[in-house]
């Protein structure tokens, strides 16, 4: 084959005679190399970038981007500004006014640290800070290119802070570009950054726009709650998820740390977790910590296994090695294993705790007086009191319990469940005593005309028939009146508007004399009432025998009379 033969003459041509020469390769290829390692995407650009404003203590932050960050990013910020004198060296590789021994790093503090990031940006980008620090009249805007100033500062209008704006990124990196032209999601991507650092830094304003549009994508306001902040980030369908959580060790021979955060319950359903994690403050990643609380979700809420956790973990800072990655994206823990075991502990034991809570409001779910049509009580249907393992529940089971949330999930309803402990809360039993002895047919059984309708429906009962009402399954309505019922293996047509006459009628009967009262402003005109009622019947209107006995009928006040005439009627 030609290609064999092409890559065997290759081969031949390359097997070098003698070891190859080694060179010291030049600064500036040394210095892009290292760029293309720090600065991977736009977003890593603006993540280094919104993190020397955080550590200029900032508390207002707008980025403004254009093409996904390949054109423009450009970080605005009311920090502490850059002196006038740092301006010359600022670019270079490993200037930093953040560390200045080795052993600093022990009990470092700012997210930044290792003076690459500008540098970086300079050798793949152009870049252009504009800056003013406290008392100046002015500022100075300079720009750089492969780490150094292309000309001598020059004075600028400034407000408080800084602005650094970076263009054309991967200008000189033509596959990244490439790659990167093609992928929509880089704006996406940033704003999710922001997302989660705002969430964290609750205290600082943070705005996300697109450059040449008029209104911002991304507007946090600070607040003292995080809650509001996630609320107001993820939106009401995220917060109204969410757990607190809190744990802490204080044991040196164990693990001392203490975590802080929320965590979503069952009602929570995404395709891929969201986990925000903050370690000292810092953004990271911790792959082991998240692999571990997807463990608890999909042994305790399956079908919620995706969840939505944000947890802040402040250690000892000379417990945490920050040094392991050249963007900063991961940090590495002293006694890892311990702090993740007690982590996801307590995250099992939270579940779980809501889990019980969400049957406890399941269960205050009673079945309609009547107690019959529509209702399903499959016994293999209850679920664990402890409610560890959530069971699959066939989606004609479920129903939409929350408006509020319309694409939101479906729960499974009036369940036949073992009673828990929080049965025997005593103002629910009290409730529900109440509402039973209001519903209780025996008290009506004094009134025997009321009795003779009721055994009058008892004796014409089809017991096949009440089996079927009693356990059927809804499946849908057919169209506007017959609805669809599954009883056993069999299909039933049921009509819709009879069902719900009888349901009705029988209802009235079994709760008669206890319906609520209801004070009416002005007294009812009852005989008016009672003549419009009798005439609607078959009396003859033109007869006026017909009306004597009306008007004689509705001069009766006895209610018990009265209950006489509806039975004739
Ligand atoms: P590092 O953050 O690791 O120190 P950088 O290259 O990101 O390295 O920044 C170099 C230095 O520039 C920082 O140490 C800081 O003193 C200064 N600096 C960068 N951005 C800002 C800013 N927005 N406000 C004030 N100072 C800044
Ligand atoms: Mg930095």
């Amino acid at each position: 084959m030609e290609f064999e033969t092409h890559c065997d003459t290759e081969a031949e041509a390359v097997v070098p005679k003698e070891p190859p020469k080694i060179y010291r390769l030049e600064e500036s290829v040394v210095n892009r190399i290292a760029a293309g390692e720090v600065i991977q995407r736009p977003v890593s650009a603006v993540k280094e970038l919104v993190e020397n404003s955080l550590d200029a203590h900032s508390s207002s932050i707008n980025v403004v981007v254009k093409d996904g960050g390949l054109k423009l990013i450009q970080v605005s910020d009311d920090g502490h500004g850059i002196r006038y004198d740092d301006l010359a060296i600022l670019c270079e590789r490993h200037t930093t006014s953040k560390l200045s021994t080795f052993e600093d790093l022990q009990s470092i503090k700012s997210m930044g640290f290792r003076g690459e990031a500008l540098a970086s940006m300079t050798y793949v980008a152009h870049v252009t800070v504009s800056t003013i620090t406290k008392g100046q009249l002015h500022g100075y805007r300079v720009s750089y290119r492969d780490g150094v100033m292309e000309h001598e500062p020059k004075p600028c209008a400034a407000v408080k802070g800084t602005q650094i704006m970076v263009e054309n990124l991967f200008y000189n990196m033509t596959a990244r570009r490439k790659t990167l032209q093609n992928s929509a999601n880089d704006f996406s991507n940033i704003e999710d950054l922001l997302k989660r650092f705002s969430i964290h830094h609750t205290n600082v304003n943070f705005s996300l726009r697109k450059h040449g549009a008029s209104g911002a994508d991304l507007h946090t306001v600070g607040t003292s709650s995080r809650l509001d902040a996630i609320r107001s980030v993820y939106g009401v369908s995220v917060a109204r998820t969410l757990i607190k959580i809190e744990t802490s060790d204080n044991n040196p021979s164990s693990s001392v740390f203490k975590m802080n955060g929320f965590i979503s319950d069952s009602n929570y359903v995404a395709k891929k977790i969201t986990m925000v994690l903050f370690i000292n403050d810092r953004l990271v990643e911790c792959t082991a910590l998240k692999r571990a609380i997807e463990i608890v979700y999909a042994a305790t809420l399956p079908k919620a296994s995706k969840p939505f956790i944000y947890m802040s973990i402040i250690l000892p800072p000379e417990h945490v090695d920050v040094n392991v990655h050249p963007t900063k994206r991961e940090v590495s823990l002293l006694n890892q294993e311990v702090i993740i075991a007690k982590i996801q502990s307590v995250v099992e034991s939270k579940l779980r705790n809501s889990n019980e809570a969400q049957t406890f409001q399941e269960q205050v779910v009673e079945p309609s007086p009547s107690g019959n049509i529509g209702i399903i009580k499959d016994s293999s249907f209850s679920s664990s009191p402890s409610g560890s393992k959530s069971q699959k529940v066939p989606v004609h089971k479920m129903v939409r319990t929350d408006s509020l949330d319309p694409a939101g999930r479906l729960h499974h309803y009036l369940q036949a469940k073992p009673r828990g402990p929080l049965e025997n809360n005593p103002s629910l039993t009290a409730v529900r005593s109440s509402v039973r002895q209001r519903r209780n047919q025996k008290e009506t059984a004094d009134l025997t005309s009321i009795q003779e309708l009721i055994n009058e429906i008892d004796c014409n009962c089809h017991s096949g028939l009440l089996d079927v009402v009693r356990h059927c399954s809804y499946i849908g309505m057919a169209d506007d009146v017959l609805a669809l019922l599954q009883h056993d293996t069999h299909l039933y047509v049921a009509n819709v508007v009879n069902l719900s006459k009888e349901l009705m009628y029988q209802q009235v009967l079994r709760r008669f004399a206890h319906f609520n009262a209801i004070q009416l402003s002005d007294p009812a005109p009852l005989s008016e009432l009672i003549m419009l009622a009798l005439k609607e019947e078959d009396l003859d209107p033109e007869c006026n025998e017909n009306d004597d006995l009306i008007e004689k009928i509705t001069e009766v006040a006895s209610l018990e009379k009265l209950y006489k005439i509806f039975e004739r009627c």
